[in-house]
Parts: C-alpha cells; structure tokens; sequence
C-alpha cells in the first residue's frame, strides 16, 4: 500500500517552502494576490514559538531554535554551521546587522540581468520596513567601544552596523532568540503581515519531496511532550499538496537539498554546487578589570578588509558553551580563559570564501542533507591575515593577551610586534580549530543557463517555470558581508517575478479544485 493512499489532499495556488528571510518576504510580497482570490500558503518545518518559549537560556534555545544544537557538522567534520529552523528561519537567531551588498560583489557574480542598482532600491525598502538604524550611544558597551578604539589605535577604518532592532533592551541575547521582541525578524514583520492578508502558514510542516506534477509529499509532526513551541497549524499526518506554483525558500542547505530529492523534470547539473559560507573565528582577548560585555547590543561595529584581504571583522559576544567550544587548547589555559569571562573582548573574523564546485550540498544514503566543504588554502590565508588584524586590534585595545590559533593558544602583549611570526598559516590546519559559519549561501546559483547554474536571475529554475528559489542558495558566490537584506532584496524579485507571471502559470494546468 503506497503512502499516497492515506495522505490528505489539499490544493493550493502558491506554495512557499520555508518562512526565513527569503521566504517571509515572499509570502508578504504575494499577500495581496489572496485578494485576488489566489490561495497563498507556506510550509515551515519549524515550529511557531510563543514569546514565553524565548528563555535565554543557552543550551536550552540552542536546542530549540537550530539544527543540531547550531553545530551541524560538514561531511569532512571540519566546521560546524548554524542555522534555524523557525517560523522565521534563521532571522529568529540572527543578530539583525543589516547590510546592502557591495556593488563590487554583485559585479563580480555577473548574473545576467541582475544589477546592483536594482538590489540596492529593494535592499532600502526592506531597511525601512524593519526599521534599521543606528544604535545610540549607551546601547554600546564596552566590548564594542574597546574594538572601535583598538581598531582606529591600529590603524583601521571602523565603520558602525545598522540593526533591525525596536525597543533593544541590550540583552545580547540575539542569537538565541530575542526575549523582549526587539528584533525585526520576518517573524515579527514580513510573516504576521502577510497572515493578516490571508496567507496561510502551517508550521511542523516538513516538505520531503516535489514531484513532476507539482504535488507536494508534507508530513506534519506533532509537538514533542514537553517540547518548546506551539503545536501544528494542522492535524500531525501525511498531505499531498498540489501547487499551481512552488517556491523554494529552505535556505542553502535545505532548498538544494529538497531539489536534490525530487524528481525534477529537468536536468539541473550544477544543483548543489558552489556553497559558501564565511567561515568565521572567534578571537577572544582578556583586559586587565572587568568590561562590559554580555550586557548590551553584541554587534555593533565592524572593520571591512573584504576587498584588499579577504576578512571582515565584527564585534562579537558569545554565550559560555559556544565560546568554549570555540577556543583552541584545553586544560588548565582554556579554563584560565573561561574564568577570566566578565574581562573577555570578543571579535568575530569572518573569511570570504570562493564558490568551488566541489563545496556542495549533496544527500546521504537516507536522503538527508550533507554539506561537503573544504577551506581552500586561499581562505586558510584570510584566516590567518584576519586573525593577525583581530590580535592587532585587541593588543590595540590594552588586552593583557588574546588567545588564538597559535602554539601556544595564547600571545601575551610582548608577542604584539611580531603577530606575523606568531600567527601563521601551519596553525590553521582544517581540524585543529573551531571553525564555525552562520551566512550559508549558494546550492541553487543564478546564471544564464542550465550550464552554469540553477536558476535565473529572477530565481526561475532553469527549464521549470512553475518552480522558483528564494532564499540564499541563490548566490553564486559569497556576498562578503552579512546577507539577510540582499536575500529579502532578491526574494522581492522571486515574488515580483510570480506576480508577472502567475495568471500564465496557473491557467496551464488548470489547479486542481480547492480541498
Ligand atoms: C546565529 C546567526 C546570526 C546571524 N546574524 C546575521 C546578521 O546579523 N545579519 C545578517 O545579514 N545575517 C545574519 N545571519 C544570516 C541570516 O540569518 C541568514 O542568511 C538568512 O536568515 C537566510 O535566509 P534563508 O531564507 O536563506 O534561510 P533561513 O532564514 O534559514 O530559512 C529557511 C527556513 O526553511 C525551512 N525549511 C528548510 N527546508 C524545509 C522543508 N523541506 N520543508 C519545510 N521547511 C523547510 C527551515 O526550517 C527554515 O526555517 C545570521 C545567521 C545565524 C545563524
Ligand atoms: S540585544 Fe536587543 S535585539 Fe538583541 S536580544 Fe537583547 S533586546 Fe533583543
């Protein structure tokens, strides 16, 4: 007996598959059609989590609000990435620093049809939307001031992040969900606006496979005893869901992976190819009296070395698990870290990576997502040159030592002169060091054909006009700054895109009869 047999049907005419920045924006963007009498809906596999469920308790939300805790595993176990699985995707974890992308960058990917102008507009309507500003000044705290004054003592130009934030109590709990609703996530912006237009949004719903005829295989789970979140939008079971139109906003790993497990009426080579990802370290450097640090806003400034090195700086605060796990060493120097904890300045250095064929979203045996990455030595090379700076920057600051990739972990300020002999390349060895990334990008690239990449620059799957991508996997290549404003930018154009074209679309075939 097939499953199909006792799966329930029902019938819409634009599914979205995921709700986070990519896909949140879409289903507000194509609110209005539910106007015009068109059935919008999204899947999230997520749950919708309650403002109670929001603790900011560490191990306790990491649990809840990402995949593995925030530390899935690459094939080659040589990095961790974090990412979400919400209503609201990752922008519920997200630290909210909101960026446009560099008009060199967008140059560089030389999609056809794509230009920066054009992001840029779309990128500014979404700053205004969530309400990005600066932050005034006694939400910095010491950990941000001390990286502005060692960066400009250092010799570097240090330039303030716009955040999404309303009523940011400086918790400096942002990754692990906001407890005081201060982040302007597509939670609490994009996805409650397009649920009062009518868009329908069921949450535990996991899509596991599209087939040719535009139906879609969906188990809804239950709410595991005990469990945070609120329960399914609908009855726990197996549906089939037939779209008139499908758009693919699982995000870099979840969107490839679910096209990988389809069986697509295409021929999509390049599917899963070219992931990246920013691979970042945490530097972290001790002061001699206690700072300021896990109070107030975490990521407020940042030093971007992007174009003539390769890395990008950020403020940065970790949580004790996390900074922990992501020191080199151990023993008796790693918990002389730790104690040290309220003296602690935290940098985040983030490469920029290459887009290579051979880093790429594949599925295991079971079907399930496996990430294949491998630092090539030019991105081992921005590491190490990041690092350097981060050091410069914390010895800058009058940090006493700063403990980073090096023999040993730990350079003490007579070591401040001679950083490039201290921090070199032969330290950096894929697997000696905490090496984690949160900007997943890539797996369904924008291109010219079915050649070079997954989609169009209007997030057409090649050859399949009725599926569409929204969400990061679009990108070809890295963006070299934080991405969630340009994936809301290009999934306004996924949503516009749809618009052109749904009347086309949805009278060929003709959708099957409303459940
Ligand atoms: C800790 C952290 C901090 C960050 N900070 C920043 C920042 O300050 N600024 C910035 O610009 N970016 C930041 N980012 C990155 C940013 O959050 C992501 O780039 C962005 O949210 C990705 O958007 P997306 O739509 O591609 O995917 P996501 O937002 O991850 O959403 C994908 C959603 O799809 C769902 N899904 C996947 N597959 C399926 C399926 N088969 N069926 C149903 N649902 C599915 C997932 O459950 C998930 O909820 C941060 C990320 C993390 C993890
Ligand atoms: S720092 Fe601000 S945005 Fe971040 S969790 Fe606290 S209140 Fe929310």
């Amino acid at each position: 007996m097939g499953g199909a047999a006792l799966s329930i049907a029902r019938s819409y005419d634009i599914v979205i598959i995921g709700s986070g920045a990519g896909g949140g924006t879409v289903a507000a963007e194509l609110a209005p059609l539910v106007r015009d009498g068109l059935r919008v809906l999204v899947l999230e596999r997520g749950p919708r989590f309650a403002d109670a469920d929001f603790t900011g308790r560490e191990l306790e939300m990491a649990e809840a609000l990402y995949r593995d805790g925030g530390a899935f595993l690459t094939q080659e176990g040589t990095l961790t990435l974090a990412f979400a699985s919400a209503y609201g995707g990752s922008t519920v974890v997200y630290t909210g620093t909101s960026l446009t992308a560099p008009e060199r960058v967008i140059r560089h990917w030389g999609v056809a049809g794509l230009d920066h102008a054009d992001l840029a507009r779309r990128c500014a309507k979404y700053a205004r939307q969530n309400n990005v500003h600066l932050l005034d000044a006694p939400l910095i705290n010491d950990n941000n001031r001390l990286f502005v004054e060692g960066a400009r003592a250092a010799g570097y130009h240090v330039e303030q992040f716009p955040v999404n934030v309303t009523g940011c109590r400086g918790s400096s709990l942002c990754n692990l969900g906001c407890p005081n609703q201060a982040k302007q996530g597509t939670n609490r912006v994009q996805l409650p606006s397009a649920e009062r237009a009518g868009v329908e949004v069921v949450t535990r719903a996991d899509v596991r496979r599209i087939a040719p005829d535009r139906t879609l295989d969906v188990r809804v789970s239950e709410r595991p005893a005990g469990g945070k979140g609120l329960p399914p939008d609908w009855a726990p079971g197996e549906y089939r869901v037939q779209a008139g139109i499908v758009i693919c906003a699982g995000g870099a790993i979840g969107s490839p992976a679910l096209l990988l497990g389809s069986a697509l009426p295409a021929r999509l080579p390049r599917l899963g190819e070219g992931f990246t990802c920013h691979p970042a370290l945490i530097i972290v450097a001790e002061h001699p009296r206690a700072i300021t640090n896990d109070v107030g806003h975490p990521k407020s400034f940042f030093v971007d070395h992007a174009a003539a090195e390769g890395f990008v700086l950020e403020t940065c605060m970790y949580f004790p698990f996390v900074t922990a796990k992501s020191l080199a060493g151990f023993g008796a120097s790693h918990s002389a870290v730790m104690r040290a904890f309220p003296r602690l300045q935290m940098i985040l250095l983030l490469a920029c990576d290459r887009a290579v064929s051979t880093n790429r979203i594949a599925l295991d045996h079971a079907g399930e997502p496996v990430v294949h990455y491998r630092l090539t030595p030019e991105t081992i090379d921005a590491l190490v040159r990041g690092t350097r700076a981060a050091a410069r920057i914390a010895f800058a600051a009058g940090a006493l030592r700063v403990h980073a990739p090096a023999a040993p972990p730990l350079l003490e300020a007579a070591d401040a002169t001679r950083l490039e002999q201290r921090i070199t390349a032969r330290h950096f060895r894929p697997g000696s060091l905490a090496v984690s990334a949160a900007h997943l990008m890539g797996g369904c690239a924008m291109g010219r054909s079915a050649a070079d990449s997954v989609t169009d620059a209007w997030g057409q799957v090649h050859g399949l006009p009725w599926l569409r991508v929204a969400d990061a996997s679009l990108f070809p290549d890295a963006l070299e700054i934080n991405p969630y404003l340009t994936i809301m930018a290009l999934a306004d154009r996924v949503a516009e895109g749809v618009r052109r074209d749904a009347a086309t679309l949805l009278r060929r075939p003709a959708p099957a009869a409303h459940a």
